[in-house]
């Protein structure tokens, strides 16, 4: 065992702060990688390389052309296959380290599965785009006394921070609510630069490696803050962020964790499309709708819909007029493509998959 480890990570083992013991540490630790964009392509990659035991990377969106200026896990080759992102990154990381297990999930986390999805996670690494999921992590890693590294990007700037339950404030002792939509800038509107974003997820990686082998007392402890292109780095202080009546890590009230509803839609950031996730349970026989909807779109007269392909991970449909592409995935998930209205794409929803 310890041979092996040697040869692998000799370079990581000779770093003190780590040596053996850490990598050992590190070969039975759990990570868990929520979004696998840009910044969760890189804490992915690293923490694959760096040999953490179990790696499980959750994302609910597939792979677009757009993606590769920073998505450092994927390729062209990757594009052309049409997979969900997390089925290419269980891939791609597994080519990186054959020796530990790594898991791809295609699904949209949310109250009804993310206690499935993480229970025994060491650490969680936000990879997300949004306050909705980060508030729903924090509700679960503050009750389960998990830690986690919060992580953002938008144009040339980051952001980062530990959250370790019942040490550090959470995230909502400094946020009280998610940002309402369309008040703060989204990759679509600011743009985003792939280095800063790499180096995001470098460091909540990094975190990621101290919390797995011991070394927390090393974590980074204030909200960090930095832009690349101007290169300003800030600390803010977190030491007396924790108000005595945050719902969350001192009230002990899940709120984003017990939210259940029925039909969930979501505008996703930096994309013209909207999400719609339907009740649980739902359950979509792709083969049989793809057939149905190719009745729809006949080679001959005017159809209103084509190019209907089908993998068993998603299909895929184009509504001509209108310029919408719709993706559909088994658990009943959809992303609505080529428009922002949450009422157009529940519309179009009901209309050719149905609920
Ligand atoms: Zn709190």
């Amino acid at each position: 065992m310890e041979e092996e480890l040697y040869n692998k990570y000799s370079r990581q083992i000779f770093f003190q702060p780590i040596g053996i013991e850490g990598q050992k540490r590190l070969s039975r630790g759990y990570a868990l990688v929520i979004g696998c964009g840009a910044t969760g392509s890189a804490s992915a990659g690293m923490l694959a390389r760096a040999g953490v035991g179990r790696l499980r990377i959750v994302d609910r969106d597939f792979l677009e052309e757009t993606n590769l200026q920073r998505h450092s896990l994927f390729n062209e080759e990757d594009l052309k296959t049409g997979l969900p992102k997390a089925t290419l990154a269980e891939k791609n990381l597994g080519r990186i380290n054959s020796a530990i297990k790594v898991e791809g999930i295609v699904a949209d986390v949310n109250s009804s599965n993310i206690e499935a999805l993480a229970a025994g996670a060491d650490v969680i690494l936000d990879g997300t785009d949004n306050f909705e999921t980060r508030f729903l992590i924090n509700d679960y890693a503050v009750k389960t006394r998990t830690p986690w590294v919060y992580g953002a990007c938008i144009g040339s700037q980051g952001m980062l921070m530990n959250i370790v339950p019942g040490e550090t404030p959470c995230l909502r002792c400094l946020l009280e609510t998610s940002p309402p939509a369309g008040t703060i800038p989204t990759c679509e509107t600011a743009g985003i630069l792939g280095p800063t974003a790499q180096l995001i997820g470098s460091i909540q990686a990094t975190e990621a490696i101290k919390i797995l082998t011991g070394c927390s007392e090393s974590l980074i402890k204030d909200l960090v803050r930095v832009d690349t292109w101007t290169w300003t780095l800030q600390r803010l202080d977190l030491s007396n962020a924790r108000p005595d009546k945050c719902p969350v890590c001192r009230l002990g009230r899940y709120d984003a964790l017990h939210a259940r509803s029925g039909v969930m839609t979501t505008t996703l950031c930096g994309r013209n499309a909207v999400q719609i996730v339907p009740p649980n349970g739902s359950k979509i026989e792709l083969k049989e709708l793809a057939s149905q909807l190719n009745k729809l779109s006949g080679p001959s007269g005017p159809s209103e819909l084509s190019d209907v392909t089908c993998n068993p991970y998603l299909l895929r449909f184009k509504l001509r007029r209108k310029g919408i592409d719709i993706t559909v995935f088994p658990d009943g998930r959809a992303i609505i493509q080529g428009t922002k209205e949450p009422s157009l794409a529940k519309d179009l929803y009901s209309k050719y998959i149905g609920m």
